[in-house]
């Protein structure tokens, strides 16, 4: 059904919604919100409400700081959390307008859509993703914050799986179903107090914005169960780390794009430029998609994480793998991207530099058929697979160099990502870690 001012308007009242949160996501991906009492109502649905947008990160400085909100009514959903008092609160995901009316270059949703234009121009209806995001649950500690003790330790011996940490992921997929979410798939995932929850693919602006939604419902549920939920790629030495795997298909006059039942793979020309595009692209990508320092301690080998640019039907080790798949679900899996990625930021680089490679048209490398990191170094060279990015400090020079994954991002958002990005490896570098002292203070 549709959503209309009018509908808004009447599920206030119905449900007792008595402050509306108008929502929107900082170049680092952290989703922000102003929020405003139900009076304002009116303001909200006429783009009336203004902010100060000097304090968050990759927006503005303060001579021009002055920003406005546009919801997009189709993004209205009333949280699903009531207080003692019965209230609730109404959420709306928007986009940010400058004072004199245009949709603001550093919004990551803004540019998304841009990028999403460019595909259109090219023929192509919708770029549909599918999220595979995992996070861990700890428990949390006396103080209310987070520690590092696993809720589902307990369990390991004892065969079943009804301990805190799979009863808190029910109540996150109810959660989810409640409003309006369809949840595939909800799964332990291979480390202690690791899962996984995969809902619907969609259209890649709807898919970024329920995963901003979809983290927020995570964090909130698990502290219900006494538990901390993280999306930290890597958040335990020598355990698994958290993917946020990334699965892409074109649409083209109603159809799946990327499907080709006579090629080997079932994939159609523009699946392999596009996936071509991906390979070439993909070191700068990996800025995007795992932008933290310890983005890059997940991407190691021994834990199904990617560590080379290459793509493989079957094997779990590649960048790219193509599933096992039909005519309507026929996709490319890019499995390097972690959940602290900007998803806005994550589509937006991907779709452009898989729509460069459409516009290339050239075949990709051949495909993998055995283990990456079980081949000799020799035969990657000779096969011409090179690795991601070892760091974030390597990550972001790449991005640096690549033109088309820049203008992924137009000139605001790339600016303001390599600053933020350039502090956070300074901070890094600075820091004098627990590993450095055990090792050298003997010296
Ligand atoms: N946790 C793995 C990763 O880091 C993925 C495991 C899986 O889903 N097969 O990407
Ligand atoms: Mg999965
Ligand atoms: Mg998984
Ligand atoms: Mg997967």
């Amino acid at each position: 059904k549709e959503i209309t001012a009018d509908s808004i308007r009447k599920e206030v009242e119905a449900k007792n919604v008595r402050f509306l949160r108008l929502a929107f996501t900082d170049v680092n991906g952290t989703l922000k919100n102003v929020e405003v009492p139900k009076s304002q109502l009116d303001k909200v649905l006429d783009n009336e409400i203004r902010f100060d947008g000097s304090s968050i990160d990759g927006f503005v400085r303060i001579e021009e700081s002055d920003m406005v909100l546009y919801p997009d009514l189709s993004t209205w959903m009333v949280l699903p959390w009531v207080d003692e008092t019965g209230a609730r609160i109404g959420r709306l995901t928007c986009s940010v307008h400058k004072t004199n009316g245009e949709p603001f270059e550093g919004d990551p949703r803004n540019n998304l859509k841009r990028v999403l234009k460019k595909m259109t121009d090219m023929g192509f209806e919708a770029f549909n993703i599918g999220f595979e995001a995992e996070f861990h649950l700890f428990k949390l500690g006396e103080d209310g914050d987070w520690t590092t003790k696993v809720p589902d330790h307990a369990s390991y011996f004892d065969m079943t799986s009804d301990d805190e940490g799979a009863r808190c992921r029910r109540d996150i997929v109810e959660t989810l179903e409640s409003i309006g979410f369809e949840v595939e798939a909800a799964h332990h995932e291979v480390g202690e107090g690791q899962q996984e929850i995969d809902f619907k693919f969609d259209d890649a602006l709807t898919t970024a914005d329920r995963v901003q939604t979809f983290k927020m419902i995570v964090r909130e549920t698990a502290r219900k169960h006494g538990l901390f939920a993280t999306f930290m790629p890597k958040p335990l030495e020598g355990k698994a780390g958290n993917g946020m795997h990334t699965n892409m298909s074109l649409m083209k006059n109603g159809k799946n794009a990327f499907y080709d039942a006579n090629n080997e793979y079932h994939l159609s020309a523009d699946a392999r430029y596009f996936l071509n595009g991906i390979l070439t692209h993909a070191r700068a990508i990996t800025a995007i998609g795992n932008p933290t320092v310890n983005s890059y301690k997940r991407l190691i080998p021994g834990y199904e994480a990617p560590v080379y640019i290459s793509w493989a039907r079957k094997n779990r080790s590649p960048l790219v793998r193509i599933p096992d798949a039909d005519e309507v679900t026929t996709r490319l899996e890019m499995r390097s991207a972690d959940p602290t990625a900007n998803p806005y930021l994550l589509l937006a680089a991907a779709l452009n530099a898989g729509l460069e490679g459409i516009k290339r048209g050239e075949e990709p490398m051949a495909p993998i058929t055995s283990n990456v990191f079980e081949m000799p170094e020799a035969k990657r060279a000779e096969l011409g697979i090179k690795p991601l990015p070892s760091t974030l400090h390597n990550a972001i020079k790449a991005f640096k160099a690549d033109d088309v994954i820049k203008d992924a991002l137009g000139e605001h958002l790339s600016a303001s990502f390599i600053e933020s990005k350039e502090l956070e490896w300074s901070q890094y570098t600075q820091s004098v870690s627990d590993w450095e002292r055990s090792k050298y203070m003997g010296y």
